[in-house]
């Protein structure tokens, strides 16, 4: 094992050699981790190994070596990009031609408001959303146990004083558990979650969710369903059929993924793969460890929660198929939401 990870090593630091821009870093990267037959190999046989411990060591050394590595290179190439910069600055301001146009209300800035919109009128507190986080509230209240996979530095960044950056939103429904310990509480909250993901069609390493959280003593599935169900037809402005399916979420118990019913065909397209049915969040009974956790007594308190991603609902609202498209400040792609301004 050690003799095949040094071998791997060496590549990299052979590779790491011959790149030259942040693109081809990060093709390097997916290389060696994503795409890695060796890592690969290692976390498939964690699952089935009655060695557990021993592999996850090997998993450790050989991403830390692979990110060690890595990262010195983004420092050297960022840097050289700077430097350049100094090196050729525009010093003539007066030679910049500016003209001033109306903008427009982005997309998600668009449903942002909307959805407020729906929760206020139902009278939810808003919780300002908390990004820099604590493992307390993104992770250990919500039942995501030391060993869940979407603790690992590939998924989550961490800050030097044991922070990170929130991985989902749903730490805010953990914060006002904790911290408002009433008989009967909900509450909202909209705004990013990061995750240590590469940009793609479908990724991005900064997206935005709402999150909701509604306990009280007689809480229950039909209260969460009838909420979820207006809030679809309040966001597609139809009065779309919406489907729940049991699923799996740590901190809920039972859980179900949110389906809409297509809002762009009577039959079947392109958009619903074909099926008619949109995958739209996920959302579930909060679950008695969940209130164990956050100092309450499950036997006489119940909540739900759901979160939302507000990119894909913008992306199935409005057929956008790149959800970089919504980052690159692209002027003619944010000029086609003018409409939808109000
Ligand atoms: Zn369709």
């Amino acid at each position: 094992m050690l003799v095949e990870l040094e071998q791997i090593i060496n590549e990299l630091k052979s590779d790491i050699k011959k790149i030259k821009d942040l693109e081809n870093l990060k093709q390097v990267k997916a290389k060696f981790l994503s795409k890695s037959i060796f890592y690969n190999k290692l976390k498939e046989s964690i699952k089935t190994s009655d060695n557990k411990r021993e592999i996850g060591e090997w998993i450790k050394k050989y991403t830390t070596s692979v990110n060690e590595i890595l990262s010195s290179k983004k420092d050297e190439l960022e840097n050289s990009f700077f430097m350049k910069k100094r090196e050729n600055p525009i010093n003539d301001f007066s030679r910049i031609k500016i003209s001033f146009k109306n903008g427009s209300i982005h997309p998600i800035t668009i449903l942002t408001r909307q959805v407020m919109e729906f929760f206020d009128k139902l009278n939810y507190h808003y919780a300002h959303g908390i990004e820099l986080e604590e493992e307390k509230f993104n992770f250990d209240i919500l039942n995501l146990d030391k060993n869940h996979p979407a603790r690992e530095m590939q998924d989550t960044f961490y800050l030097r004083g044991g922070k990170l950056l929130r991985t989902h939103a749903t730490n805010m429904s953990a914060r006002e558990l904790f911290n408002s310990k009433h008989d009967k509480y909900r509450s909202y909250s909209i705004g990013p979650v990061f995750r240590n993901d590469d940009n793609d069609a479908t990724h991005s390493f900064q997206f935005n969710q709402i999150d909701i959280f509604n306990n009280g003593i007689d809480m229950n599935i039909s209260n969460l369903k009838w909420t979820l169900n207006e809030l679809m037809k309040f966001l597609f402005k139809k009065n779309l059929d919406v489907r729940y399916r049991p699923s799996y979420f740590p901190f809920t118990e039972p859980s179900y993924e949110v389906d809409v019913q297509c809002p762009h065909c009577e039959n079947k397209c392109k958009i619903c793969s074909y099926t008619s049915w949109i995958e739209i969040l996920g959302s579930g009974m909060l679950s008695p460890i969940v209130f164990k956790n956050a100092g309450i007594n499950p036997e006489i308190m119940q909540g739900w929660a759901a979160g939302i991603g507000v990119e894909r609902i913008a992306m199935i609202k409005w057929m956008i198929t790149d959800i970089r498209d919504l980052y690159n400040n692209d002027l003619d792609f944010l000029k086609s939401f003018k409409k939808e301004n109000k």
